[in-house]
């Protein structure tokens, strides 16, 4: 596929779930990974139980100077930054009548603004270096559908779709790519979160019920895992993926045919 050996990579919302086991793929395959996250206890127990040199930075994606102070810290640990993935994101089951102000600032603050950031301070370090680079983006099927108990959640994976081409247009002559993934259901806690407001909000009876009817139109007849993913983000993160940017990867098990 292209090697990720002895790249220095950072993952954001690496803690748990999706930017866990992503990576847990790429130091499984030799790079250096930060796991960066504002869970600070749980990215440590991530990293220690990932190894291989794996460390820990505290980071809240939504602040500008916590994101240049990850990327700081990773270079003076690592030497240079080769790939970044700007992957933290958070969630919320609401009406589509009832989304207020706070709802759809503090979704926006770290999906949207979130990644805008991790691409800018990313790409600096990148010029810097004069190395190039990989910044990849964790999308959703919340990206290319507008889902009415998910709306501001789905704005701003539009708004992830929207920043991964706008970047890639602006640091191609830096030689920095700029991709996006999607996935679709993908079984963390995450999901957890929305099966209880589905609940609390009276739309399921019981646990799973909301994951599981969200699961139905699903090609391949099931929902995910975040190991069904690591596939497209190792590609991603590889030289096999050198001569392809701006786009967004479907990995939803057949949800959304683009
Ligand atoms: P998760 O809730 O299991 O993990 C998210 C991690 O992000 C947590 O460790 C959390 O502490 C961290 N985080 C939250 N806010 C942060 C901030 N401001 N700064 C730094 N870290 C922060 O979620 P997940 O399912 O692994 O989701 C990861 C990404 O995948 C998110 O962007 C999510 O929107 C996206 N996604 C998830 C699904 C799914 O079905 N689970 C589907 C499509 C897209």
């Amino acid at each position: 596929m292209g090697s990720v050996q002895g790249k220095a990579i950072i993952v954001t919302g690496a803690a748990r779930g999706i930017g866990a086991e992503i990576a847990r793929a790429l130091a499984g395959e030799g790079a250096k990974l930060c796991i960066a996250d504002v869970n600070e206890d749980a990215a440590k127990a991530t990293a220690k139980l990932i190894g291989q040199g794996a460390i820990a930075v505290k980071v809240d994606v939504s602040k500008r100077e916590s994101v240049k102070a990850l990327i700081a810290e990773t270079v003076k640990r690592f030497g240079k930054l080769d790939v970044m993935f700007n992957n933290a994101g958070i969630s919320q089951t609401v009406n589509f009548m009832d989304v207020t102000e706070k709802d759809w600032q503090r979704i926006m603050d770290v999906n949207g603004l979130g990644v805008l950031l991790g691409i800018q301070e990313a790409a600096r370090q990148m010029k810097a270096q004069g190395t190039g680079g990989k910044i990849i983006n964790t999308a959703s099927i919340a990206g290319k559908q507008g889902y009415p108990l998910f709306a501001h959640y789905c704005a701003s994976k539009f708004a992830v779709v929207a920043l991964t081409q706008a970047a890639a247009r602006a640091l191609a002559s830096d030689k920095i790519t700029v991709n996006a993934f999607a996935p679709g259901v993908v079984r963390t806690e995450l999901w957890e979160q929305l099966d209880r407001e589905f609940m609390d909000l009276g739309l399921t009876q019981k646990p799973d019920q909301a994951i599981n009817e969200f699961s139905q139109s699903i090609l391949l007849g099931r929902y995910s895992k975040p190991e069904d993913i690591t596939g497209v983000t190792s590609f991603l993160a590889s030289a096999a993926s050198d001569y392809v940017t701006g786009q967004t990867y479907m990995v939803d098990g057949g949800m959304v045919l683009t």
